[in-house]
């Protein structure tokens, strides 16, 4: 019996081996068998957007860079706190003497302490883009996350004594949504009066656009503002002129502010240097805009 079976388990591997090509499989034979064809991957529409969300959502850089942001301004927060005339705000807009003020930092909300990235995501996803429509929609739903660090900042300055002022360009009839929404992440609310979204009144100071001086100024009316914090840079000082040589300028003059007194979180998403670079023109046909930011990459010289 054994040789039979020898014989069996040969003819056995032989037929096996034959199913797949060996390194012994001439050539010209390989060729003849037919290959099966590639799928055809489906056509993926481009999106401007699609890199700067997916980095958001999925880079553990970006976590890092936000919990660095946070972690250094927990590190420089007590000095704020000693130095009894230390203040964030710019000469122009702090009205009245700091000094004496319960402290308060100054927090922008949208990609500094709620991240919206799953709303970009659907726009990527739908190729649309922003509308107040279906932005209150996102809004109401109330499921921003954190942005990485802030809660923790956040929560440790409450302990100080320091009071959270949310001002934000959501507007204010997303007032109650929002504060729900700060709430459920573990964000400190002291009260409802904390939140300054895009409408609030300020006697006195007429809002241009907007521009968030009057709410800075209204909030140093009450509080000496230690910090601030935002991932635009109208979040901390008026911008007069949305264009990229007046943006670098005003970032030069505080430039030593940041790290300090300011902290920026990164948004490569949306934000006022996008259309600085194509003239602030919306209303230009999308290819009009992304040849403006085409020309506007700087090549070696
Ligand atoms: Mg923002």
């Amino acid at each position: 019996m054994r040789p039979v079976l020898a014989v069996s388990l040969l003819a056995a591997a032989l037929s096996l081996a034959a199913c797949k090509p060996t390194s012994f499989t001439a050539p010209a034979a390989q060729a003849t068998v037919a290959k099966p064809q590639a799928a055809k991957p489906a056509a993926v529409p481009a999106n401007d957007n699609l890199n700067a969300v997916l980095w958001v959502q999925r880079a553990a850089e970006y976590d890092a860079v936000s919990q660095t942001v946070y972690r250094a301004a927990a590190d420089e927060l007590d000095k704020a706190l000693k130095e009894a005339n230390w203040d964030a705000l710019v000469p122009t807009e702090r009205g009245n003497a700091a000094t004496g003020l319960p402290p308060a930092v100054v927090m922008d909300v949208d990609e500094t302490v709620l991240d919206n990235s799953p709303y970009q995501a659907r726009l990527v996803h739908e190729g649309g883009s922003y509308d107040e429509a279906t932005w209150d929609l996102w809004v109401a739903e109330k499921k921003a996350k954190p942005v990485p660090g802030v809660v923790d900042f956040a929560k440790a300055a409450a302990a100080k004594g320091v009071t959270i002022l949310y001002i934000s360009n959501r507007a204010v009839h997303l007032k109650d949504a929002t504060i729900a929404n700060l709430k459920a992440v573990g964000m400190p609310v002291k009260d409802d009066s904390v939140f300054l979204g895009l409408g609030t009144f300020v006697e006195g100071c007429e809002q241009d656009g907007s521009e968030k001086n009057c709410r800075r100024k209204l909030a140093g009316q009450k509080y000496r503002v230690l910090m601030q914090f935002g991932d635009q840079l109208g979040d901390f000082v008026q911008i007069v002129a949305n264009t990229p040589k007046d943006r670098d300028a005003l970032y030069d003059e505080y430039a030593d502010w940041f790290g300090e007194r300011w902290f920026m979180l990164p948004n490569p998403t949306y934000g006022s240097w996008e259309p600085a670079v194509f003239n602030n023109a919306w209303d230009q046909p999308a290819e009009a805009r992304r040849q403006g930011k085409l020309d506007s990459l700087e090549l070696a010289k």
